[in-house]
């Protein structure tokens, strides 16, 4: 079969993370259906299908799609900047989180999907690996299908106490088969395993997720160690620190996915790495948090031993921007700081975090992550004529250091354009955001808190 591209991108530096790393300088990508064809001279592919309609990329840097290892599309989206940031992440998920998670309709859960997604798009994410807090997954699988982001969801649930969705083990582990069986590997929303984690599983609940994990080939995600909390938890409950405990049970592995792994002894260190098992590093929420980064992180270690480490922005109260590249451009800026030393991972590193090697971590680096034939078309094209693009230097230095997702200008998901000059066109902005702050009120008036302001907000005349 003889296959011609339904679309050329033409004309910009295609940054093609493909493993010799090469930047085609005024390069072309040509897309076929949901796939890349080829990647050449702008004036070769030009020749080779002159009639297909082009997407011009003059002036622009083309990236691959950026991965979003650690997002909440629900629960933060509709109170964004709503719960304080002087409060620690107890007062922060028991105070404000469980009330508003409670709150929540299932509308909402696919309106704050929305609104999160397209969040991400228009700062160049294409896929979102949800964080595990959905209480309605195919409200959220909807949302994220609507506006045309790849990614991975879940349902939430606990067996240790009674919060929301609490259940015995095995009614978790049937919600979560459930879901995997829904959204088969393949599509553009596909299902996963997801726990809150913490210590909020039992030892029956983890090793059970993981065995359904590896069974499936659906892959896991859970929470532990951003703060010091979880360590103080697993030590008192097994005499072991968190991540040899969870080696003991036969959770670790390459299904695994841990967010965060921010508090870890050398012994963790070495377990994480020896069994493969993949960490969402999410950089911006560690500060806003006051977690302890700086003294405990350990990522820049773990990447550099070639563990598997892709960045996240965690949720819109911690982390908050959904911007993968300010993600970068801090995850760098920790590993030179923290070592005090400026040859410690830098901004190509950051690069393939955000790219090949995040796409690697959470077991999809065969179809994303890279400009190369045969890849899913996820692509981003930055316009590169403003004053942070000029003049220009080196471009993992620019993207990283430089720029943000401010720069993005289209976004293609699977060969489909989601983002054109800027804005998504897979769903109507306005409506969306007039919708969203009516829904925002709504959530947390039957939430029962208020936003607490800094400043006097006066109303003027
Ligand atoms: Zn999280």
């Amino acid at each position: 079969m003889v296959l011609i591209p339904d679309l050329l991108v033409t004309g910009g530096d295609v940054v093609t993370m493909n493993p010799r790393r090469e930047v085609l300088l005024g390069g072309a990508v040509a897309v076929a259906g949901e796939r890349i064809l080829a990647v050449g001279g702008t004036a070769e592919l030009r020749a080779r299908w002159p009639d297909v309609p082009e997407l011009d990329a003059t002036d622009c840097v083309v990236t691959p799609g950026m991965v979003n290892a650690h997002q909440h599309l629900t629960g933060d989206p509709l109170a964004r900047a709503c719960i304080p940031d002087d409060i620690d992440s107890e007062e922060s998920i028991h105070g404000w989180a469980v009330p508003l998670h409670q709150a929540h309709l299932p509308e909402d859960e696919e309106l704050s999907a929305l609104l999160a997604c397209a969040e991400n798009l228009r700062n160049g994410v294409t896929t979102i690996i949800e964080a595990g807090t959905v209480a309605n997954p195919e409200r959220v699988a909807a949302a994220m299908t609507r506006a045309g982001a790849r990614g991975t969801v879940g349902t939430w649930g606990w067996d240790v106490d009674d919060a929301p969705h609490a259940a015995p083990a095995d009614e978790v582990l049937d919600r979560l088969w459930a879901v995997v069986e829904s959204y088969p590997a393949g599509g553009l929303v596909e299902g996963r395993v997801t726990l809150v984690g913490h210590g909020l599983a039992s030892d029956g609940l983890l090793a059970g997720a993981a065995d359904l994990a590896r069974r499936t080939g659906a892959g896991m995600t859970m929470h532990m160690s951003p703060g010091r909390a979880d360590v103080d938890h697993y030590l008192a409950r097994s005499g072991r620190r968190p991540l040899l405990h969870l080696a003991d049970l036969g959770v670790l592995g390459p299904h695994l996915l841990l967010a965060h792994a921010v508090w870890l002894d050398d012994a963790e260190v070495d377990a994480l790495l020896g069994s493969e098992t993949a960490v969402a590093y999410c950089p911006w929420a560690y500060l806003r948090l006051g977690q302890g980064v700086t003294r405990a992180g350990r990522h820049a270690e773990i990447f550099t031993r070639g563990g598997r480490v892709a960045l996240g922005c965690d949720a819109g109260n911690a982390g908050d921007a959904a911007d993968i590249l300010r993600a970068a451009a801090l995850a760098a800026g920790l590993a030179k700081d923290t070592a005090m030393d400026p040859g410690a991972i830098g901004a190509p590193e950051a690069m393939e975090m955000a790219t090949i090697r995040g796409a690697e971590a959470v077991g999809m680096g065969d179809r994303i992550g890279s400009i190369e034939a045969g890849k899913l078309a996820d692509l981003v094209v930055h316009d590169a004529t403003g004053p942070q693009w000029t003049p220009r230097g080196d471009v993992a230095q620019q993207l990283v250091w430089s720029t943000d997702g401010r720069s993005v200008r289209d976004v293609l998901v699977g060969g489909q354009v989601v983002v054109r000059q800027g804005r998504c066109v897979t769903l109507d902005e306005d409506a969306l955001r007039i919708e969203a702050r009516k829904a925002s009120a709504r959530l947390l008036e039957r939430a029962g808190v208020a936003v607490r302001r800094h400043w006097p907000h006066v109303r003027s005349h």
